[in-house]
C-alpha cells in the first residue's frame, strides 16, 4: 500500500535509494534524493564522496545498481527501465564544458534546439538574459571565460530542461568573476523554474546558491536541510570541520 495514499503531487526528480560500486567498492549507497521545481539542491561534500557519480546517474550517463530515478513522476531508471540521457529532459554543465569553437555564440545557443520558428527568438531572449546580447556572431574565442561560461548556460536552458544538472561548473573560474556568475546563473534558474542539483565541494557555494544542502561523505548523504540549519547545527565533528574551511 502507497505511504501517501491520497498523495497526487509529484516533485520534478526523485532518486529512491540509488547504489553504485566499482570494483566491488560502494561509491553511492542507498542515496535518495526529492527537488521540486525551481529549487537547488546543492550535494556537498570532499573530493571522492559520489558526488559526480550520483550526478551522472541521475544524467543516465552512468547506471545504478539498483535503485530508481523519476522525473515528473515518470520514471526514468528503474527495475527494467533505462531512458537515455538525451530522453530525460535533463541539461548537463559541467567544470570543462566546452562550447563548440568553430560555431557560433547563436549556433552554439541553437544547438540543442530544433529548427522552427521560435529558435532564434530563443536564442535572442537566453542571451540577454545573461547579458550577451548583441554576441550572437561572435565565435567562442573571442569570448572571456566568464562570457563562455553564460553561452553554456544559455545553451543548457535553452531546450527548457526539467532538471539541471550542474557538476563544479564555477570551479575554473577566476575568483573574481566566480560571484556574479553564480548570482546570474541562480537568477536564470530561478526565472525559469528548472530543478537544480548542483555538485560542489566548496561549502561556500553550497551557502550561497542552494535551497537544500545535502551533506554527503563516503557514499552517503550524512545531513540534509537548509544551508543555515545545516551550517549552525552540523551532524558531527567532521561535517562542522568541513564547514569551518568556507571561503
Ligand atoms: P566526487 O565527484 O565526489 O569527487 P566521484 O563520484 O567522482 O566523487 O567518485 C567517487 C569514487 O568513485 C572515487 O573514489 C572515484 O575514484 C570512484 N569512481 C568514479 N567513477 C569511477 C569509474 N568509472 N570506475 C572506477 N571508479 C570510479
Ligand atoms: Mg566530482
Amino acid at each position: 500500500m502507497p505511504r501517501y495514499p491520497m498523495q497526487s503531487h509529484k516533485p520534478r526528480l526523485v532518486v529512491q535509494n540509488v547504489s553504485r560500486s566499482f570494483g566491488g567498492r560502494a561509491v553511492v549507497r542507498d542515496l535518495s534524493l526529492v527537488v521540486e521545481a525551481g529549487q537547488l539542491t546543492c550535494l556537498l561534500g570532499p573530493s571522492g564522496c559520489g558526488k559526480s557519480t550520483t550526478l551522472r546517474m541521475v544524467a543516465g550517463v552512468e547506471e545504478p545498481d539498483q535503485g530508481r530515478i523519476l522525473i515528473d513522476g515518470e520514471e526514468v531508471f528503474g527495475p527494467g527501465v533505462r531512458l537515455p540521457p538525451e530522453a530525460r529532459g535533463v541539461g548537463l554543465m559541467f567544470q570543462d564544458f566546452a562550447l563548440f569553437p568553430h560555431l557560433t555564440v547563436a549556433q552554439n545557443v541553437a544547438f540543442g534546439l530544433r529548427k522552427g520558428e521560435g529558435r532564434a527568438a530563443r536564442v535572442d531572449e537566453l542571451l540577454e538574459r545573461v547579458n550577451l546580447s548583441g554576441f550572437q556572431a561572435k565565435h567562442p574565442h573571442e569570448l572571456s571565460g566568464g562570457e563562455q561560461q553564460r553561452v553554456a548556460l544559455a545553451r543548457a536552458l535553452a531546450p527548457r530542461p526539467r532538471v539541471m544538472l550542474m557538476d563544479e561548473p564555477f570551479s575554473g573560474l577566476d575568483n573574481r568573476l566566480r560571484d556574479g556568475i553564480r548570482d546570474a546563473t541562480l537568477d536564470l534558474l530561478k526565472e525559469e523554474g528548472t530543478a537544480v542539483v548542483l555538485v560542489t565541494h566548496e561549502p561556500g557555494e553550497a551557502m550561497r546558491m542552494a535551497d537544500e544542502i545535502a551533506l554527503m561523505r563516503d557514499g552517503v548523504i550524512v545531513q540534509r536541510g537548509a544551508p543555515y540549519n545545516v551550517y549552525n547545527a552540523p551532524v558531527d565533528r567532521a561535517a562542522a570541520a568541513f564547514f569551518s574551511d568556507i571561503n
